[in-house]
């Protein structure tokens, strides 16, 4: 069987059909999956056959089944499934075995999705290469030289090498996708709320979304459409109808924010994307987000105050890794000091001293300020335009230890998708082009809040014209 150019909706027509069962297609991605040389599984489950069983029965029965139900899927390690382990690539989780589901999760089940394994990452979702994984770095199957992007590296990197139909991720900040750009597939960040958070490993809870990681725009709307809803056990899932799609044709560029420091040849795919969608009947104009040039400076302080706060809970006596030590704070000191990697200690650090009595008018009230000019920017241009349109990434996938040594050229990667996360607006990676050398380029759709279906209309067109 050949499923490399194979959807997810693609499959559920066969499944329906009959023309294909969803145990041959376990069968077929588990033996795919256990082949993986990308170090993008750090599990695959076995136990998966016994699911697909269960839905083949079913159908047999007559039952009208979801789209989902017999598909394959990968999940990002910081996803709760009961009876699993939910490492989050961290050594102080390495043996931790969720006991509940993550809402996401009993919506798949519900929908009868075929969960497939558990997906390496940068331990607790920082970074963006996935070298920072307690497990090794995931390589980017385009060129097992480079990275697979991160944080949701492994689940971006099963979707690209069909060792999944689909994978779901989490993105505070671009792990979505970054990933999904560095290697040609489609990564959506919701707008913040519209998918529950229960059952998610926090890293900056008012930046976390869930969002899918498919090979088409239309299996990430399905996806999307499966795990989305308000959640009791998420305050910030909201109840609001998503938007109708916006028909005014009108996609806006940030010029000043797209015009510095890009890689020649994304600058080129991006010039020519912008053709792509003149042709197919937009209309491209410049917009300005002034505040956008702080979004860096300022998600650098949110996230790594929400981050020393949530991680605060690892202290080695409910859970997770142990360590003995002479009296309870340095019990405390070196479970902490075995269990984290050194970019997750760096932002807890930095956390604790954003937030220090003294510095914390001065950092993070000061940066929730920004927050606000940085939101009140984007609703000011979705006034006026459907969507925003900047490239996903400043270049292409760059090669494992190539940035390692050296943080702060790591976080300039995300500039194009931090922004997103601080406004909660919804954004889109889509595929774009390819480097001579074969590299997957991304351009990222932005929508305004709820502006979900317009981002799949949008980016359906494109996709439609270009693949
Ligand atoms: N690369 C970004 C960071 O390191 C984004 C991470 C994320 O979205 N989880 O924080």
């Amino acid at each position: 069987m050949d499923t490399t150019n194979l959807t997810i909706s693609g499959v559920a027509k066969k499944l329906a059909s009959g023309e294909l069962t969803a145990v041959a297609l376990t069968e077929h991605y588990l033996a795919k999956a256990k082949g993986d040389n990308l170090n993008a599984y750090l599990e695959v489950f076995t136990d998966a056959l016994v699911q697909a069983k269960l839905i083949d029965e079913r159908r047999a029965k007559g039952e009208k089944l979801s789209p989902l139900a017999g598909v394959p899927l990968a999940i990002k390690n910081n996803i709760l499934i009961k009876g699993k382990i939910a490492s989050c690539a961290s050594k102080i989780l390495a043996n931790y075995t969720a006991s509940y589901d993550a809402a996401v999760i009993s919506k798949l089940k519900e929908a009868g999705a075929i969960l497939l394994g558990r997906t390496n990452m940068d331990e607790f979702a920082m970074g963006g290469s996935t070298e920072n994984s307690a497990f090794g770095a995931v390589k980017n199957p385009k060129d097992l030289t480079r990275v697979a992007g991160g944080s949701s590296g492994g689940s971006v990197a099963v979707v690209a090498a069909d060792l999944a139909l689909g994978a779901l991720g989490s993105d505070t900040g671009g792990s979505i996708r970054q990933p999904a750009a560095f290697c040609g597939v489609v990564g959506l960040k919701p707008t913040y709320g519209l998918v529950s958070r229960s059952g998610l490993v926090a890293m900056a809870s008012s930046l976390d979304q869930i969002g899918p990681i498919t090979k088409t725009v239309a299996d990430a709307k399905l996806l999307f459409e499966v795990i989305k809803g308000v959640d009791l056990l998420d305050s910030t899932t909201r109840a609001d109808e998503l938007r109708p799609v916006s028909t005014r044709k009108k996609i806006g560029v940030p010029r000043s924010f797209v015009s510095e420091g890009l890689d020649p040849e994304m600058a080129a795919t991006f010039a020519e994307a912008e053709k792509i969608f003149k042709n197919l009947g937009y209309e491209v104009v410049d917009v300005e987000l002034p505040s956008i040039k702080y979004a860096l400076a300022c998600y650098y302080i949110i996230m790594p105050a929400e981050a020393s706060t949530n991680l605060a809970r690892f202290d080695g006596v409910r859970y997770g890794h142990h360590a003995e030590g002479k009296n309870l704070l340095e019990e405390y000191e070196v479970s902490r000091a075995e269990g984290f990697g050194p970019e997750v200690r760096r932002r807890i650090m930095l956390g604790t001293y954003v937030l220090s009595a003294g510095y914390y008018d001065a950092y993070y009230a000061k940066a929730g300020a920004v927050r606000e000019m940085i939101k009140a920017d984007y609703a000011k241009v979705f006034k006026e335009v459907d969507a925003i349109l900047t490239p996903t990434t400043p270049g292409p996938a760059f090669k494992i230890g190539e940035k390692a040594s050296d943080p702060l050229t790591m976080y300039l990667e995300d500039i194009f998708t931090v922004p997103i996360n601080l406004a909660g607006v919804p954004a889109i990676s889509i595929p774009a082009g390819k480097t001579k050398a074969g590299l997957p380029l991304g351009i990222q759709l932005t929508g305004a809040p709820m502006g979900e279906n317009t981002l799949f209309e949008i980016a359906g067109e494109f996709e439609a014209k270009t693949s």
